[in-house]
């Protein structure tokens, strides 16, 4: 389906509407101020590295570019000349796109595309908090019909390349295996002047996915000409029900680089005007991004697959002073009390990264020296009543 028409309602009733519009999604503003900003830093996007080069959509429609010219587009972003030539598959190969090398030979690349929300009404027992999960909408428009439409469209694009995809709803096959996991959502707000897009990771992300986030990073905004929503990153995105393999049974599997899209808000008009009446430029830039990844992965490279492990920790006797920085003189988030349960996240020298709920930025840095190793071993924090 698609969605030519943008609701056309009297001043009246849009105005009531947009009061009633569902913030279920990871809105911004939900988020407490500058929540997200070490999340997104973490992730190593350089913020607003392609905003500054991107121009502002303007409400102009362009045609979207031939298969041709994106094929010769992708070739030459395929191959930064800093970085060696991905080993390809043999010559007289299927695809062009290498496979990694659990695989047997000539099995084409897998991705699942995930439609946000899409029957959220079927998630299994143990998901059973997100069945009333639908996410955002506007008008008649459900998230759930917007990511199903911008879903198929990259399905068919990424089909068209070779690519084995499947089309995934609210629930993810139990430990699902594929080389590229993207979960495609739209944001809501309470108010029409949020916008833009962000993209994220798991807590704890495999180069593979980070690989694969700086893939659609390189490609969405350009594609679509919406800005990023640099600083956006919620808690809920990056821990996102589905990339949590240690709690759910119905998740991605350890080595499947995954990733959220939130394409940019239903709530705003300009990004709508994208979404709802440009849908195709939307699929190209999450496709683009994801065959740019395919591409430039090092097939042979398994240990890009894997997330980093911390050891499961509490705070000291003495609690944990938690920093904005991995330095004894930056400033100091919150003071943890002792024995207090921390997710670490990340690692620099003698610090460690550590998620912290109820703490501003959501996340920090704590000496190691303050922290004694703790037996139960617990899954990612994830969101406790919604999800993006
Ligand atoms: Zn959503």
């Amino acid at each position: 389906m698609s969605f030519q028409r943008p609701p056309r309602l009297p001043a009246l009733v849009a105005t009531v509407f947009l009061i009633l519009v569902t913030v279920a999604c990871s809105a911004g503003g939900t988020t407490p101020p500058g929540a997200a900003e070490t999340a997104a830093t973490s992730a190593s996007v350089p913020p607003g590295a392609l905003l500054a080069a991107q121009p502002v959509y303007a409400a102009e429609r362009s045609d979207p570019p031939t298969p041709t010219a994106t094929r010769r587009a992708l070739a030459l972003t395929a191959t930064p000349t800093n970085t060696p030539e991905p080993p390809t598959a043999t010559p007289d190969g299927p695809t062009p796109i290498a496979t990694p090398s659990p695989r047997p030979e000539g099995t084409p690349p897998r991705v699942g595309l995930q439609v946000g929300h899409w029957k959220s009404n079927e998630l299994p027992e143990e998901l059973a908090r997100l069945r009333t999960s639908t996410g955002a909408r506007w008008g008649d428009v459900t998230e759930a019909d917007l990511n199903y439409d911008i879903a198929v469209r990259v399905q068919a694009l990424l089909e068209a390349e070779g690519v084995v995809v499947d089309l995934l709803p609210a629930t993810v096959p139990p430990a699902y295996d594929a080389d590229a996991f993207v979960a495609i959502h739209a944001d809501g707000s309470s108010g029409s002047a949020p916008r833009g897009w962000k993209l994220a990771t798991p807590w704890r992300a495999s180069r593979a996915a980070i690989a694969l986030m700086e893939g659609i990073h390189s490609t969405y905004g350009q594609a679509t000409g919406l800005p990023e929503d640099v600083g956006g990153v919620t808690v809920n995105m990056r821990g996102y029900y589905a990339f949590n393999y240690r709690r759910h049974e119905h998740a991605i599997a350890r080595t499947t680089p995954g990733i959220i899209v939130e394409m940019g808000f239903m709530t705003n008009a300009a990004d709508r005007e994208v979404m709802f009446n440009q849908p195709d430029r939307v699929a190209r830039g999450i496709a683009d991004g994801i065959l740019l990844y395919l591409r430039q992965r090092d097939p042979n490279d398994g240990a890009a697959l894997l997330p980093p492990e911390f050891p499961s920790v509490r705070t000291g006797p003495n609690g944990a002073v938690m920093r904005t920085a991995p330095r004894d003189d930056a400033g100091v988030l919150r003071n943890l009390e002792p024995d207090e349960r921390v997710f670490i996240i990340g690692r620099e020298g003698d610090w460690y990264q550590i998620f912290a709920r109820n703490t501003p930025g959501s996340s920090g840095w704590i000496r190691m020296d303050q922290v004694v190793e703790s037996q139960s071993s617990g899954p990612p924090p994830e969101p406790t009543s919604s999800n993006p």
